[in-house]
């Protein structure tokens, strides 16, 4: 057997098995072989891996990687930290499917997120939309989701109110066709619009869906302060409901950690009825748009109407008062952190300079109240401005982490001054919570970034090191991996990443990127396995 490339003597983790020592021998973008003494002298390549660790490519289950590679395919902050496949479009949150005559619309509530992609979305469908992604050829492979936002506003453009029966069969209809080109979960992102505005049987019909296929619901829950446990209970209610498998987006509780221990035994109570399971990113503070801080009512028909309310002296007071005094159900997340915890990681101009600072400091320099600072941040920028939110203490996180269902997504969301996540997270559950601190053994935290991740998504290509299966690889010094992403610099790639390849080709070696691009977009055609019911 002659190798492309040969890794001797690493120790192997497999996916989901204990570490061993042997070579892996690589053919045409697989693993072709794994064992021990594998022949050296026809290899193209050999890497000496003595004392390095050897594991499969990591697979992040949340990934804000959507338009990115229209800006730069290289997705350097994902591949230098081991990452070879992103599950994108969670939160609900996607580019398509789009209606053509609102796609700019999109564009601006996305932007903060997602980034602005291309200078023209060329897309209206899900396939589309794929076959546009895989042309600008993204490092990683990126696994799509179907965002029910996307396909909420593409039938019903961004009204609050319930769906028609015509409406819903419609949405059903979207859902079906983005499962069929190739989608790997069904996302809801119930802060974010339109998604905000559905109620739990449009969620139950849609799921019927998701169930068809047997792909997990992702859900960003509607409340993850005071109202976390109501939340959480209302998707396995869904799940359970449609017969779906969950999988709880970014589980975390916002500035109430005596809530955690009842949030993790709801969840232990659901596993008798219903397939569950959750990721988290290793940190105590999230990040979104900042609009987010902004109660439901006032995204009602989309970006151009907030502004218009933002600017409405009637309206701006109506949302400080909901702002100051909450509403029923409604994550409040700026009276849940507090505007000192806010702290800006991007804004456009002309307010870039804000980047670094909080909605506290921000306020008292511009002499205001920091909700009308908030506004003005808002109004300035046409939206497009993201925070990072501290909420929980690294206790609270780590209980969270121990949990065996525990599985990881970055979040990362690309910036100037990005959460330290979109650098940090795989080296951070890797390298500084197993390997330095022992909080799990390093075999449990490769098999959540690994074997487990790719089973939860039906990836049976990857995520072991097995004969046959892609040749993702990521080689680690286990003496020195761990992250360097801190809030105050957050970009900042791991130490101890050796090599990454993707498809058996470098994408990063010894602190670069070597520039090659073969990761590809996920669109196997798939069927449903049950009827409709
Ligand atoms: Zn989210």
């Amino acid at each position: 057997m002659v190798f492309d490339l040969l890794i001797r003597g690493a120790q192997v983790y497999a996916g989901e098995a204990a570490a061993y020592r042997g070579d892996v021998g690589v053919r045409d973008g697989h693993i072709a072989a794994v064992g021990s003494q594998l022949p050296a002298e026809e290899a193209t390549e050999v890497v000496a891996a003595d004392g390095l660790m050897l594991c499969p490519g990591f697979i992040d289950l949340h990934a804000h990687s959507a338009l990115q590679p229209f800006v730069d395919p290289r997705l350097i902050p994902k591949v230098a930290q081991g990452f070879t496949t992103e599950l994108i479009n969670p939160d609900g949150l996607a580019p398509a499917p789009v209606d053509r005559a609102r796609w700019t619309e999109r564009r601006a509530y996305l932007r903060a997120l997602e980034g602005a992609g291309p200078e023209e979305w060329s897309w209206s469908s899900i396939p589309e939309y794929l076959g546009a992604l895989a042309a600008a050829r993204p490092a990683t492979t990126l696994v799509p989701s179907v965002g029910h936002n996307a396909v909420r506003d593409f039938v019903m453009g961004a009204d609050r109110r319930a769906p028609t029966a015509a409406e819903l069969e419609a949405m059903r209809r979207e859902v079906r066709l983005g499962l069929e080109a190739g989608a790997r979960a069904l996302s809801f992102g119930l802060i974010y619009m339109p998604g905000a505005f559905a109620a739990s049987d449009e969620l139950v019909a849609l799921a019927a869906e998701a169930a068809r296929f047997g792909v997990p619901l992702m859900p960003h829950v509607r409340n993850e302060s005071d109202g976390v446990l109501d939340a959480v209970r209302e998707m396995i209610e869904v799940a359970r409901r449609a017969g779906a498998p969950l999988h709880l987006s970014h589980l975390k509780v916002v500035g109430r950690p005596h809530l955690v221990e009842p949030l993790l035994a709801m969840i232990d109570r659901a596993r008798s009825e219903i397939d569950v399971t959750f990721d988290q990113y290793p940190y105590g503070a999230g990040s979104t748009m900042l609009s987010a801080l902004l109660p439901p009512w006032a995204h009602e028909g989309g970006p151009a109407a907030t502004l218009a309310r933002l600017r409405d002296p009637n309206a701006r007071a109506a949302i400080a008062r909901d702002v100051a005094q909450g509403l029923a159900g409604w994550e409040n997340l700026y009276r849940a952190c507090g505007p000192a915890a806010i702290v800006i990681a991007h804004a456009a101009p002309p307010r870039a300079a804000d980047v670094g600072r909080s909605l506290a400091a921000i306020a008292e320099t511009r002499g205001c109240d920091p909700v009308a600072a908030t506004m003005e941040l808002l109004t300035d920028t046409a939206l497009d401005v993201t925070m990072i939110d501290h909420y929980a203490s690294e206790d609270t996180v780590r209980a969270i982490f121990r949990h065996p269902l525990h599985l990881v997504g970055s979040d990362g969301i690309f910036g100037d001054h990005p959460h330290p996540r979109l650098y940090g997270t795989a080296a951070r559950v890797l390298g500084r919570y197993a390997l330095r601190e022992r909080l799990i053994p390093a075999e449990e935290a490769v098999a959540r970034l690994t074997a487990r991740a790719a089973d939860r998504l039906g990836l049976g290509d990857r995520g072991r090191i097995r004969e046959g299966l892609r040749a993702d690889l990521v080689l680690l010094d286990p003496a020195t991996f761990i992250d360097r992403a801190t809030y105050d610099e957050p970009a900042r790639t791991p130490d101890g990443v050796v090599g990454v390849w993707v498809a058996g080709r470098s994408v990063w070696r010894a602190g670069t990127p070597s520039g090659a691009r073969p990761g590809g977009v996920w669109r196997e055609p798939r069927r449903a396995e049950r009827p409709v019911l």
